[in-house]
């Protein structure tokens, strides 16, 4: 199923709806062969930018890229993508074999050829002991993987996914995104999933996009978006940083890398603000002078060494080489 080109670039890619600017000339060149993130708050422009790419929503300005063709006048089912939706969109009254089936009956394919391309697919997902049920018949989970099933017999060279968990208890929801990883990896093609969950994008993406008000504010690995975030928003978005307001500039640091100290022995002074115990670590809100909150995550053991209680002052202190200068 994998192509060696798959190669999917925007190239400012601009959405209005009206007045409203949606996504405002974002560029980015999607890795091969990669599981991609979009990752913000509500509102950024995440769908719209999924919905283009697809082929549901017209580009205002800019165009889209795949394989060096531009596909942005193309059908949905003439660019080499395919979507999954949020709520799996399957057909009530067919069984889980012939919603799979869908889109080659539509293309002429013959019953007994395109019900052996969705037994083929249905193996992929292990449904094929299924293959004859309902939908409704059907545990959300496996809905989802039929949604799947039905995205993939397409053969698209990029899968693109609507926040594909949402509607998953958060037991699934964990499952189902290591198999959605797994999937990738084994297909070889180019996953794009939409989330504002940043603990869902940080698992899954090998690069995450992170948008915010219809721009691209960062992309990078996980590691690095999480390790160097380079704007206060996506520090304070990401989660687990702190903004620091200091009199070289505004850094980001981990909550991690913040160490409590004795008073006056730190790099800040500060008081604590409230304690929380989060099992293997305990959480230290701390608010300095100033009127800056720090947060510090101590190790369980640390913090039980020697123990702080909210009112006690305090010195904040860190290694330079975990600060990371923010540009905005
Ligand atoms: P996200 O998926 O990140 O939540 P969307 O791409 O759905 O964001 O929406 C981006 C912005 O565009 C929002 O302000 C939203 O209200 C607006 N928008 C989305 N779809 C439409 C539409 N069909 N008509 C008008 N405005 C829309
Ligand atoms: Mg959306």
């Amino acid at each position: 199923m994998s192509k060696p080109m798959q190669d999917l670039e925007l190239v400012s890619v601009t959405k209005r709806y009206g007045p409203t600017v949606a996504v405002d000339a974002i560029n980015h060149r999607f890795k091969p062969s990669s599981y991609t993130c979009l990752l913000g708050p509500s509102g950024c422009g995440k769908s719209s930018t999924l919905r283009m790419i697809a082929g549901h929503e017209t580009v205002s300005d800019g165009s889209i890229l795949l394989s060096g063709r531009d596909i942005s006048g193309l059908a949905p089912a003439k660019r080499g993508t395919a979507m999954m939706f949020q709520n799996y969109a399957l057909f009530p009254h067919l069984s889980v074999v012939d919603n799979v089936a869908f889109s080659l009956k539509m293309k002429g394919v013959d019953v007994k050829s395109r019900r052996q391309k969705a037994g083929e697919m249905l193996e992929l997902v292990d449904l094929s002991a299924l293959s004859d049920r309902l939908p409704d018949q059907l545990s959300g989970g496996q809905q989802q993987r039929v949604a799947l099933a039905r995205a993939l017999i397409t053969r698209p060279e990029v899968l693109l996914l609507d926040e594909p968990l949402s509607a998953l208890d958060p037991f699934l929801r964990i499952r189902m995104r290591a198999e959605l990883k797994k999937l990738q990896k084994e297909l070889g093609i180019s996953f794009i999933h939409v989330t504002h969950g940043q603990d869902e994008a940080l698992a899954l993406a090998d690069e995450i996009v992170v948008m915010n008000d219809a721009v691209i504010e960062q992309a990078g690995t996980a590691r690095d978006v999480f390790n160097a975030p380079t704007t206060s928003f996506v520090a304070q978005f990401i989660g687990g940083h702190n903004v620091l307001t200091l009199p070289t500039g505004k850094f980001s640091i981990r909550t991690d890398a913040v160490e409590l100290t004795a008073a006056a022995k730190g790099k800040l002074n500060a008081h604590v603000a409230a304690i929380e115990y989060q099992g293997t670590h305990v959480s230290v809100l701390a608010h300095t002078p100033e009127n800056q909150e720090v947060t510090s995550l101590v190790a369980e053991a640390d913090f039980f060494t020697t123990p702080h209680s909210p009112g006690d002052a305090i010195g904040l202190t860190w290694d330079e080489a975990n600060l990371h200068q923010l540009t905005a």
